[in-house]
């Protein structure tokens, strides 16, 4: 047994029971704090929101949610807290820095890796700010089709948080690129690669970039079901179907990147009328919903799905 720290105190691998490895209850990317022309952040309907939103997941079997937010997209691990006690889910929140353009990077650029691995550590053994809340894992992120140097910097001072701490790595790839050079720079810094998952692999269908990245060990998250505008959902089922067929059920976790509340405008002028449309199922309850379905008709036994909901999840813990 290891303790894996969640907002309202630890649990057990054992303990954490049906997860969705990667969704968010709050998002406000860098900057949205000065905008005050945008609607004012009501913190009271967002925690009803989220409440309603938890409970309607621990409704479907949910026990666990992990919410990878970094720390420097409008990460609020109070809010979570207060969520997690009022729904009776289990959240787990994450330390961590986004890819460099849409976070915080001007700040950390001119630290070093020890200085932001520092950072990490902290936040997982003594906790955030002064809440007490510990972070259960690293968050690490890179752009498309490149990772640029600051990016590299915060993947690298992931590798060494982990190290110190244990806590597994999580991150965001861009389009399904980078997984493969995200894989090099952490077994670089020694990392046993089945600590990581390597998050929104589901946004490529290209077989042979997941059997490369699963040949060596790593969890691939097929975590952003429901986002149609950025990759279809058919291409999502299609590639899974195909890994699930020649037996990767064991490193596979589910998710749909989905966000409950945003900071500032949020998604506003972003999605077009074309594109809202497309994002009409992105939300937490589309796996089980819609997805969980649509493997049973293509022949995914029961094992399997538990495989990616409850047991890669524990095991991801727990390594
Ligand atoms: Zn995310």
């Amino acid at each position: 047994m290891k303790a894996i720290n969640t907002v309202t105190g630890t649990a057990s691998p054992e303990q954490l029971g049906t997860t969705l490895m990667h969704e968010h209850l709050l998002i406000g990317f860098a900057g949205w704090e000065l905008d005050c022309a945008a609607p004012r952040f009501e913190r009271k309907s967002a925690l009803k929101t989220c409440v309603e939103r938890l409970k309607e997941l621990r409704d479907l079997g949910l026990e666990t949610f992990v919410d990878p937010c970094p720390m420097d997209i409008g990460r609020d691990v109070s809010f979570m807290a207060e969520i997690a006690s009022a729904s009776g889910m289990r959240v787990i929140c994450s330390t961590g820095l986004y890819k460099e353009d849409l976070g915080k990077a001007a700040y950390f650029r001119s630290r070093t890796i020890d200085d932001i691995a520092s950072i990490y550590v902290s936040e997982i053994n003594k906790g955030i700010d002064d809440t007490g809340i510990k972070a259960g894992l690293i968050k690490c992120a890179t752009s498309k089709g490149q990772i640029t140097k600051y990016e590299e910097m915060c993947l690298r001072a992931a590798a060494r948080a982990h190290k110190a701490t244990g806590a597994p790595i999580t991150t965001h790839t861009e389009d399904g690129t980078m997984g493969c050079e995200q894989l090099d720079i952490f077994a670089s810094e020694g990392v046993d690669l089945r600590h990581v998952i390597i998050g929104h692999s589901c946004g490529s269908s290209d077989l042979g970039y997941h059997v490369a990245m699963l040949d060596r060990g790593c969890f691939l998250g097929f975590d952003r079901f429901g986002l149609d505008f950025v990759h279809p959902d058919k291409l999502r089922l299609a590639s899974l179907i195909g890994l699930l067929g020649v037996g990767y059920e064991n490193q596979v976790v589910l998710s749909h990147d989905s966000v409950a509340c945003w900071l500032g405008r949020g998604l506003e002028g972003i999605l077009t009328p074309e594109t809202a449309k497309l994002v009409a199922n992105w939300t937490p309850t589309h796996v089980f919903k819609d997805i969980l379905p649509a493997l049973k008709r293509a022949g995914v036994g029961e094992a399997k799905i538990r495989a990616m909901l409850v047991e890669n999840p524990r095991q991801y813990f727990q390594n």
